[in-house]
């Protein structure tokens, strides 16, 4: 018999009305010949409530605690529908996380699954039973390396992990498919409470779900997109209350990974290499709405393919852009950007002291691009830092740094290329058949994960907003190889993931020492752990560089808000990011940050117009519908 993963989320099991509803899906789908492992959360908000609660004994509770805490609302909702099973003559047994053996790291609220016991499930299923496992929970692990015993700890995943254990069970039974039911019909082109005529997807690529799970798409929880997408698993989000179709997750085809160490495969599936980059890059334009728009407007006009895009922090009030392009549209793509810099306005724009500021434009055309890519990279911040160091440590500086949820990417100098890509596939440990070289190969990319033959009508898929998110800006830092390295090592150290990085393209040179700004994007939880962490790297007492940091200083904005479309489509249609920024130059919201990936554009605009830039950008794609998405309380 066919086993199927059943989850079901917190407002689809909020009420006694609610579980037997449950219970009667549950059983519908025994009745049809399917043997049932069902993974629930705590009931509506318990988990939202306990952590009130211990809010009000303790400022600062440990850890170990608040899972201890936490994992009772699960323990609650599965007894009964265990109950409701048996009421309605269907045989069922509820499990903790700890009674089926998920094994998990020792990290309190955080921690990732190692494996997982089928034996005891099995058994059960064998008996005909329904076997109804708390989600979001494990236990450490009995046994150290040495063979000692140790204490049993219970642990929790992290908010919304639930859909990470079904998925993860579903990996580990070799489970036909795994369901996710929630309070929406499928995962749609936008948040419903934001966007209430977004759509439902009928499909969506791992991929893709990973960049827009991790931008704030809350419906699935990234982690379980991940394990789908490496371990090959059917993925559908359904909606609790109807009887749709809701959306496929699409994974790539199975391939043979091992189950030991779960969720602890490599981080990093593949090097990618691009030789044939040109940067082009412009210096003071104008810090105003639409000189985004009216420049990629233009380059898209031209039929010119851009390929990264950044624009970094202010200086005053104007803005570098940078953007890479096929190394023989390098030069068409430069005179369109010095034929449309007087249009910009750029003399008239000043610096912070007053002065006129010139545009000017540069192209570079001896720039190659090397990438890392893997889903396995969210919530590691140590592996961006790792790239970093390995090319420092070879003396390779960095010119533009995109990172993304699956990818960072680095332009160097072109005559560097292929030493990167060989340090790069040593220190993953990719074999170097699984480096690719976009630049050189022909047909369709392959990029790990991605489905290919899905093509989409519309470029873009969906949309997010993440108001999460608060600016890190570290300005004059010494531009010299190890500086990424350093300041995102001691980020890593320290747990922050960095999301959007970028490094600008104005060098100043103070007191003989050429210096850059970099900026980044933390979530605002980790903001001041991260600025109290780099004063520290900053601060001159008693360090060799003493001098050459000196001249930096870190700049904090909080109120930012980030917004994203992303779309495999992307690929093959270039004028998406002009869409884009002129759809926000239409609403007069001015651009902070750009940063993209080849599924993914994001900016970074003013957190007052976060919801309008999601809204201008959702409509702008052709992505609402005619439907309203009704969200139950
Ligand atoms: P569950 O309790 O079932 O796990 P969640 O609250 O974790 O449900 O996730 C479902 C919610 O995610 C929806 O009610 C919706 O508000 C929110 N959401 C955010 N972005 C999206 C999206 N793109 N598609 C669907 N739902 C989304
Ligand atoms: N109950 C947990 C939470 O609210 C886990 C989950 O629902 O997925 O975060
Ligand atoms: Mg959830």
């Amino acid at each position: 018999m066919a086993i199927i993963v059943q989850k079901y989320g917190g407002t689809s099991v909020g009420t006694v009305e609610r579980i037997q509803a449950v219970a009667h899906r549950v059983q519908k789908t025994v009745l049809a010949g399917n043997s049932l492992v069902v993974v629930v959360s705590a009931m509506g908000k318990t988990t939202d409530d306990l952590v009130k609660l211990a809010k009000e004994i303790s400022t600062n509770p440990s850890r170990r605690e608040m899972d201890m805490l936490l994992s009772t609302g699960e323990q609650v909702s599965i007894a009964l529908l265990s109950m409701a099973l048996q009421e309605l003559g269907q045989p069922a047994i509820s499990l903790t996380g700890a009674q089926v053996g998920i094994v998990t790291e020792a990290k309190h609220s955080r921690a990732r699954i190692l494996e997982i016991s089928t034996e005891r499930i099995a058994s059960h299923l064998d008996e005909g039973k329904v076997v109804v496992v708390a989600g979001f929970q494990g236990v450490t692990s009995s046994a150290l390396p040495g063979g000692s015993q140790v204490t049993r700890e219970i642990t929790t995943l992290g908010r919304g992990g639930s859909d990470t254990s079904a998925v993860a069970l579903a990996a580990a039974l070799e489970a036909c498919c795994c369901e996710i039911y929630t309070d929406v019909p499928g995962i749609l082109t936008a948040d419903p409470r934001l966007i209430p005529d977004a759509q439902v997807m009928a499909e969506i690529t791992c991929d893709e779900m990973l960049e827009l799970a991790s931008l704030g798409a809350k419906v699935l929880h990234p982690r379980a997109v991940e394990i789908a997408r490496n371990y090959g698993i059917t993925l559908v989000v359904k909606s609790s209350w109807t009887d749709e179709a809701g959306t496929k997750v699409i994974s790539p085809s199975p391939c043979a990974r091992s189950l030991e160490g779960l969720e602890l495969v490599h981080p990093v599936d593949a090097v990618e290499f691009d030789a044939d980059q040109g940067k082009v890059s412009m210096l003071r334009v104008p810090d105003r709405p639409g000189v985004a728009a009216e420049l990629f407007g233009e380059i898209g006009r031209q039929d010119i393919d851009v390929d990264l895009i950044i624009q970094s922090i202010h200086e005053g009030n104007t803005n570098d852009i940078a953007f890479t392009v096929a190394s023989n549209a390098a030069s068409r793509a430069s005179s369109v950007a010095t034929a449309i810099l007087p249009a910009l306005g750029s003399s008239q724009a000043r610096s912070q002291a007053g002065a006129r500021e010139r545009g000017e434009v540069i192209a570079d055309n001896n720039i190659a691009k090397v990438s890392i890519v893997g889903a396995g990279m969210i919530g590691r911040p140590g592996v961006a830092a790792q790239m970093f160091a390995t090319l420092a440590d070879a003396g390779i500086n960095i010119g533009m740094i995109s990172a993304s949820e699956i990818k960072v990417s680095c332009t160097i100098a072109a005559q560097e290329g292929d030493r990167a890509v060989e340090i790069l596939c040593q220190a993953f440990d990719v074999s170097s058949h699984q480096a690719t070289f976009p630049g050189r190969a022909v047909g369709t990319s392959a990029l790990p994960g991605r489905a290919v033959g899905t093509s989409p009508e519309t470029p873009v898929r969906g949309v997010a907003l993440d108001k999460n998110q608060a600016r890190l800006a570290i300005l004059s830092v010494p531009d010299r190889p190890g500086i990424a390295a350093q300041i995102f090592g001691l980020l890593a150290q320290h747990q922050i993931s960095v999301d959007i990085i970028i490094q600008s393209q104005r060098c100043r040179v103070i007191n003989g020492v050429p210096t850059r700004d970099i900026a980044f994007t933390v979530a605002q939880s980790q903001v001041e752990v991260a600025r109290l962490a780099l004063e520290e790297l900053r601060s001159v007492r008693g360090r060799p560089e003493k001098s050459e940091w000196g001249y930096s200083e870190i700049v904090v904005r909080r109120a930012i808000a980030k917004v994203s479309a992303v779309g495999i489509g992307m690929v093959k249609h270039p004028g998406v990011a002009a869409q884009m920024f002129a759809a926000l130059a239409a609403q007069q919201i001015n651009i902070e940050m750009i940063a993209t990936s080849e599924i993914k554009i994001s900016c970074v605009v003013a957190e007052a117009e976060g919801v309008k830039a999601l809204q201008a950008i959702h409509a702008v794609f052709g992505l609402a519908g005619g439907q309203t998405i009704m969200v139950p309380p």
